[in-house]
């Protein structure tokens, strides 16, 4: 499929350049994929702004990549425009909001491609506690937000005061955390992700609110985080957890448990370290986006037979797939 001829002088004209047929997979952690139809890295806020209303108004769909660490990009890649956020902007405000002179959290304001584990960094080196779970995940404030990403018992939903959201017609509105109708690694706006490329929200940036604390307990649980992630997960390149754990169970005990760990699909592996981590042990240009389908759907289809649990994946599936190769 290919997208309607478009004028790409228009976006130079506001700083932006599109390139044509970029190769995806560097951009994600798992390190495989096909190409972006269009691609365009953005870094101020207005350019996205008015990227995406451009492209909404000359009917070429879009495509919102952040940290590329929790999606699957198909070989044969996306039609339309990817849009790679590099909007970096962080603001860690010094005095309590005189809004609320009752609340004395200071704000902490980030664009969408801040990266979120730098962003917990500096909160934690702020003396602000609630970010302590995220200082080495993954992945942009965007992805997070869309994901609810979270870890050690905490989430971003348990922070997030508001997000600044474009909605599909273009229309910016300030949404409040609670009506992101967030759940276990979820949110209305990961609902409404156009995962073949279309014209979804995008978040701009969001505000956590977080309470001042004490900095060496904040520090030492910042640093016992980072050294449980260090000793339990795998370096290799990989999309973090592929299943979402079944209600009361974990995934990675389950695949475990079905004596998987090792399990192979072309240059795809179950993590012998962390067996819900599947990894590209080859890096770039040694495994396809059809080896992590096909060993998704080989775990899926043993621990269905040995246990009668049906895993449904975390990592989101985008772009163009063959028949065969779709996955719930
Ligand atoms: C080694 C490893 C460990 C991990 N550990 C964890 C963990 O402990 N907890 C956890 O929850 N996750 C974990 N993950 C998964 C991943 O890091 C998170 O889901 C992360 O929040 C995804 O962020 P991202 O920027 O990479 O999003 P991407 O993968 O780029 O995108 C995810 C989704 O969000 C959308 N999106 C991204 N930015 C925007 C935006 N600005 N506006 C609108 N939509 C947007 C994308 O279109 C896509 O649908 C891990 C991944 C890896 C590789």
């Amino acid at each position: 499929m290919r997208s309607p001829a478009v004028d790409l002088s228009v976006p130079e004209r506001f700083g932006v350049s599109i390139r044509r047929q970029v190769p995806l997979a560097p951009y994600t952690t798992m390190k495989v994929g096909g190409p972006a139809e269009y691609f365009a890295a953005v870094a101020k806020v207005d350019q996205l702004i008015r990227l995406v209303r451009w492209a909404r108004s000359v009917e070429l769909p879009y495509y919102l990549l952040g940290g590329g660490s929790n999606v699957l990009i198909s070989d044969a890649g996306l039609c339309g425009l990817v849009i790679y956020n590099r909007c970096r902007q962080v603001r860690i405000d010094e005095a309590p909001c005189c809004v609320f002179p009752q609340d004395d959290r200071p704000f902490v304001f980030a664009e969408g491609g801040v990266s979120m584990a730098g962003l917990a960094r500096r909160t934690v080196a702020a003396g602000l506690t609630g970010l302590e779970w995220a200082v080495s995940l993954p992945g942009t404030v965007g992805g997070a937000v869309v994901n609810n990403a979270g870890a050690y018992g905490a989430a971003v939903k348990d922070n997030l005061y508001n997000a600044m959201v474009m909605d599909s017609y273009g229309d910016i509105d300030e949404v409040p955390a609670d009506r992101l109708q967030y759940a276990y690694r979820t949110s209305m706006l990961k609902s409404q992700v156009p995962v073949r490329g279309g014209f979804g929200p995008v978040v701009l940036s969001a505000n956590f609110r977080l309470a001042p604390g004490d900095g060496a307990e904040i520090a030492a649980l910042a640093e016992r985080n980072l050294h449980e992630r260090r000793h339990s997960q795998p370096v290799e390149p990989s999309l973090g957890s592929t299943f979402v754990n079944p209600p009361g169970d974990y995934a990675g005990r389950l695949i475990e448990a079905a004596g998987l760990k090792g399990a192979t699909v072309g240059g795809i592996q179950v993590s012998r370290q962390h067996a819900n981590f599947f990894i590209n042990p080859g890096g770039a240009g040694s495994a396809t986006a059809a080896d992590v389908v096909a060993l998704i759907q080989v775990v899926q289809r043993i621990v269905a037979e040995r246990f009668g649990v049906q895993l449904s994946p975390e990592v989101q599936l985008v772009g163009e797939w063959p028949a065969g190769q779709y996955l719930t």
